[in-house]
């Protein structure tokens, strides 16, 4: 009998270990989908702003915690979310389509048009445009590309040009504005480059209106790469969303299964503990006591083998989803990488600052969330740092903007020159920059700071035959767990704002 007992504590006890495995594998799962939803919402930051802030919603719900059975409708969701995004597209392309094409229209009535001029419109407005699958932001762009190439065929039609060159270096300025905000990569970089050194050095109506086409063109196949991308990836993730979830449900409805045999076998094991209790009372001697608790013992025993067994395979079937669930986000991964890559090739918008050729904002919040990702996931430390120059107005004051302009590029070399070759730099805006220190302590970051701080001081400005010195403050913070990307920003912010009350040219670490 003693014998019984030893089995049936050992099968009670494994009984408990199982359950509690059983639990962690369930918050593995939930840490995979938190990961998940996390990656995906970086992933698809800018793509769309509807897409942006729910996914920031779903992150945020599940990071304060979801059930296990929560999660299903809550991927149904996302992929919803997915799918109207794509509709969306839909409808903006629509949108830029008919903006294009009402410009466009209106252009080809034009009387005077060239007729090699017009055939190349057609060709634009039919079948390249086609093939866009535009984002948003090139809208404003190509309507006043529209815009110029009107503005210039009218002065040629004035000028009654025929082939006359006529000089319109207004117009020539306009396009060289407008092909400043440009900027792309690679190949359709070095077409927008070369336009840009043509309408520099000719003004001429005809070479203008060439150059308004060549551009709406490099526009036109850099959103249809650009889209191209964006579909696929959509796909990809829709489809590996559908996975996800069809796995998911399959495992809570085979979970829910095993639960209700479970609930039986535990009601089970709860009668024979309770009959026991009745045939001790209503035992007549120990001999019969004995033998009718050895039956019930053996008995019980066969139940929690069998509980043990039901737990197993849950737990089997479960590791079996988790696998299958690491697998398909690994794949999304992947995707989302080289999606990622392709995007960097072919994003239109300039990550440098033109005043000082430091990264910019953009550039710098690209890094950040990279940063913070990765600080997410492993935890490294990682410093932040927002630096402002002090009493910067009086320059611009005192010496004339175009003092204060050179100043700040005079400034921007120095730091870029001070940082260490692991930190980043951007010009955050104004005469404030922001600077990423990864794998540093707070506590480490004095030393290269104050270097930063001193090399600004040394610079020997001369205004006006006057030697002036020019200071900067910082305000630095550490990333802590479970800051966000803007209460990190803030506390740095908020450092600066006490180097500033204290006395400015001094640096303010903020814990
Ligand atoms: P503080 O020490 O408190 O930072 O004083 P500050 O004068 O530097 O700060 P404030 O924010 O009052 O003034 C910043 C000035 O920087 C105002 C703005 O005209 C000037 N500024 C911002 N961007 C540029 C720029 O690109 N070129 C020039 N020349 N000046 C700029
Ligand atoms: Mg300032
Ligand atoms: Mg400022």
């Amino acid at each position: 009998m003693s014998q019984q007992v030893s089995i049936l504590r050992t099968k009670l006890d494994s009984a408990i270990k199982g359950r509690k495995q059983l639990e962690h594998a369930y918050k593995v799962q939930v840490d995979y989908l938190t990961q998940f939803i996390a990656k995906l919402s970086l992933v698809c930051k800018g793509l769309d702003l509807e897409l942006d802030n729910r996914l920031a919603k779903y992150r945020s719900t599940i990071q304060k915690g979801v059930d296990y059975e929560q999660l299903v409708p809550l991927l149904e969701e996302i992929s919803k979310l997915f799918k109207e995004q794509a509709t969306r597209a839909e409808t903006n392309l629509k949108a830029l389509h008919q903006s294009v094409d009402s410009a466009g229209r209106k252009l080809q009535r034009q009387k005077g048009l060239p007729d090699d001029l017009r055939r190349n419109l057609r060709i634009l407005l039919t079948s390249d445009l086609e093939n866009v699958k535009a984002t948003n932001e090139f809208i404003p762009v190509l309507t006043r590309l529209v815009e110029i190439y009107h503005a210039v065929l009218e002065k040629k039609h004035q000028a009654d040009g025929g082939d006359a060159i006529v000089e319109s270096t207004e117009l020539a300025q306009e396009l060289q504005n407008l092909l400043s905000e440009l900027a792309f990569e690679g190949e359709s970089g070095k077409r927008i480059d070369s336009i840009k050194q043509k309408v520099s050095q000719e003004f001429s109506l005809s070479v203008l209106l060439d150059c308004c086409v060549e551009i709406i063109r490099i526009i036109v196949e850099t959103i249809s790469q650009e889209r191209a991308s964006a579909q696929k990836f959509l796909f990809a993730i829709n489809e590996t969303l559908s996975l996800l979830q069809a796995s998911l449900m399959e495992s809570v409805k085979r979970s829910s299964q095993i639960n209700s045999q479970m609930e039986d076998l535990n009601a089970q094991i709860q009668h024979k503990m309770h009959t026991i209790s009745q045939d001790v009372d209503e035992a007549q001697n120990i001999t019969t006591l004995k033998q009718l608790i050895s039956e019930k013992m053996e008995s019980l025993t066969v139940d929690l083998a069998n509980k043990e067994k039901l737990e197993q395979q849950e737990r089997e079937e479960l590791v079996t989803t988790l696998k299958e669930m690491g697998e398909r986000v690994n794949k999304l991964e992947k995707e989302t990488e080289q999606y990622q890559e392709r995007l960097a090739e072919q994003r239109f918008k300039s990550l440098q600052d033109s005043l000082t050729q430091l990264p910019n904002r953009a550039a710098f919040d690209e890094r950040f969330a990279l940063e913070y990702n990765t600080f997410k996931r492993d935890h490294h430390d990682l410093c932040i740092v927002v630096a402002d120059i002090d009493h910067f107005k009086a320059i611009n004051d005192n010496y004339g903007h175009s003092a204060g302009d050179k100043t700040l590029q005079v400034v921007a070399k120095a730091l870029k020159k001070a940082i260490r070759v692991t930190d980043f730099i951007a010009r955050f805006g104004g005469e404030e920059f922001v600077l990423i220190m990864p794998h540093s302590k707070l506590e480490q970051i004095s030393v290269p700071l104050e270097k930063l701080r001193r090399s600004v001081k040394a610079i020997p400005f001369k205004f006006k035959q006057k030697a002036v010195t020019i200071t900067i403050s910082f305000g630095a913070t550490q990333l802590k767990e479970g800051d966000s990307m803007q209460e990190a920003f803030d506390r740095a912010d908020e450092a600066l704002y006490q180097a500033k009350n204290s006395g400015r040219d001094r640096i303010v670490l903020k814990n």
